[in-house]
């Protein structure tokens, strides 16, 4: 596409464009670099972007592609990580004051895995304070607005990470999804976002929430473009015991394969009460296509849909008020100053570090773990988290894949929902059960509302069967491309 500007390009055309040295490395990265100067004001995406490494690492890129010695190709493409995943020598914050001034020493394997491909780190993105939250809201650092709607909220917990993508600040990024922290975003600002299966990304750097749903995963503009970044950070590693040990297919490769006939599973609980008119109707818009395309429906019922957002607040809780007694201002925090004694500096330095989201999730989670409460709320909840997760399992006997709405509602107005926590909880409602069954489930752009706003549809597969998932993804994506429709920035 030779009109098309290099941020509205693709990640798979700007690599093609890189091989037949149309461009280089360093005129994508100065390029980029100016389109993030111009939109980045008025998105607030990134808390972060250091200009002097991402060119040298351009240049980098540059030399060993006059060498014809590419690394893969996403050798000189930036890829934008999600504040919370390490990179050496780099800021991690999780958009949390206590955070404000760390700089890892190390990179996550995921960021390992991009250098060795030759990608190009570039900024951190802007997030919920250490991933809890759905709208970017509880960032400490800023509130990153939606690029199709500045008025309205990006999504969250990966708002930065979404809007980056959307706004054309970078073709790539990388977000972590622990209830829907991917996908969410993903639909709201109109990009494709994938939550891989659990343990076929490594979370080693990624700073925990709750270590049994989060998983790193990629957004791009296209399925095409997530299924490559997905080639680049998937596979086990013996630095996350939790990581599978099984090779994974080459998935871009995969999506050139026919793809046969599926039996599309349309959960009944998924579009009840609480479902916008106009997203329900895009989601059923989805459905004719494939059923136009020969693929069957099929009407299935995951009867216990309506215990995930409880069982996911006493998890997910639970694990975090344990991942976070970390940040005791002893180890790598910023530590009080008004401190007396030992004590006195924990409590000090959480008080003043921790937003007032995480505090409510750490005094949760502390709560359903306490002797006497312990088997009333956290060993419940695990019992009906199998129950959740069987719902799917049996669900997968009859059909290849589910299809739901992402979100209930496009994105929602700034301030709409940040005083009730409840009913931040239930943007999520479509997208926890997923996680606490450890299943791979990415959002497409499925088109907009009247009035403009992005609209998501889900896709959830088998364990591990995120090539025929991104399979049946690009066969929607490549008939509508929705995802190419670029914000009025
Ligand atoms: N919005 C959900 C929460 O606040 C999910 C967050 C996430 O996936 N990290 O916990």
């Amino acid at each position: 596409m030779p009109d098309t500007p290099l941020h509205a390009q693709t990640a798979a055309a700007l690599s093609a464009l890189l091989d037949a040295k149309k461009i280089s490395a360093t005129e994508l990265a100065r390029a980029l670099l100016e389109r993030t100067r111009a939109v980045e004001p008025r998105v607030r995406a990134l808390n972060s972007l250091d200009e002097t490494a991402v060119l040298q690492q351009a240049a980098a890129s540059d030399a060993r592609r006059a060498a014809n010695a590419p690394l893969s190709p996403l050798d000189g493409i930036p890829v934008a990580l999600k504040d919370i995943i390490a990179a050496r020598d780099q800021p991690l914050t999780a958009s949390s004051k206590i955070l404000a001034n760390y700089v890892s020493p190390y990179d996550a394997t995921v960021t390992r895995k991009l250098r060795d491909a030759g990608a190009v780190l570039w900024g951190r993105c802007n997030m919920d304070e250490f991933a809890m939250g759905s709208s970017t809201e509880n960032s400490a650092t800023q509130t990153t607005l939606n690029p199709y709607d500045l008025a309205r909220v990006s999504g969250g917990s990966s708002g930065g990470s979404a809007a980056a993508v959307a706004a054309g600040e970078a073709p790539l990024s990388l977000g972590s999804d622990t209830g829907g922290s991917i996908r969410q975003p993903a639909a709201f600002c109109n990009t494709v976002g994938l939550k891989p299966t659990y343990g076929l990304v490594s979370r080693h750097g990624l700073a925990a929430f709750a270590s049994s749903l989060d998983q790193i995963g990629p957004f791009a503009r296209t399925v095409a473009d997530a299924a490559l970044l997905l080639n680049t950070i998937a596979g086990h590693d013996g630095h996350d015991s939790t990581s599978l040990n099984r090779p994974h297919p080459d998935y871009p490769a995969a999506l050139n394969d026919n793809l046969p006939p599926q039996k599309i599973g349309i959960p009944k609980e998924y579009f009840g009460e609480g479902l916008d008119p106009e997203v329900a109707a895009a989601v059923e818009a989805v459905a004719k296509f494939y059923e136009t395309r020969g693929h069957a429906l099929r009407e299935i019922s995951l009867p216990h849909t309506k215990f995930a957002l409880s069982v996911y607040y006493i998890l997910s809780t639970a694990e975090c008020s344990s991942n976070l007694a970390r940040y005791d201002g002893i180890r790598y925090t910023s530590r009080s100053p008004r401190a007396t004694d030992a004590v006195d500096l924990y409590a000090k330095t959480r008080a003043e570090g921790f937003g007032p989201e995480v505090k409510r999730r750490v005094i949760l989670g502390t709560y359903v773990l306490s002797s006497g409460f312990h088997d009333a709320y956290y060993l419940r909840a695990q019992k009906v988290r199998t129950l959740i997760r069987n719902d799917f399992i049996n669900a997968f006997k009859d059909v290849d894949v589910i299809l739901t709405p992402t979100s209930p509602t496009p994105a929602f107005k700034l301030g709409e929902k940040s005083a009730n926590p409840l009913a931040m909880y239930l943007s999520d409602i479509y997208t926890i059960g997923v996680n606490l069954a450890g299943l791979p489930a990415l959002s497409i752009p499925a088109g907009f509302t009247k009035s403009g706003l992005p609209i998501g549809a889900q896709l959830i597969g088998r364990p591990l069967q995120e090539a025929p998932l991104l399979q049946t993804a690009h066969a929607y994506d490549l008939a509508h491309h929705h995802g190419l429709t670029p914000p009025n920035l």
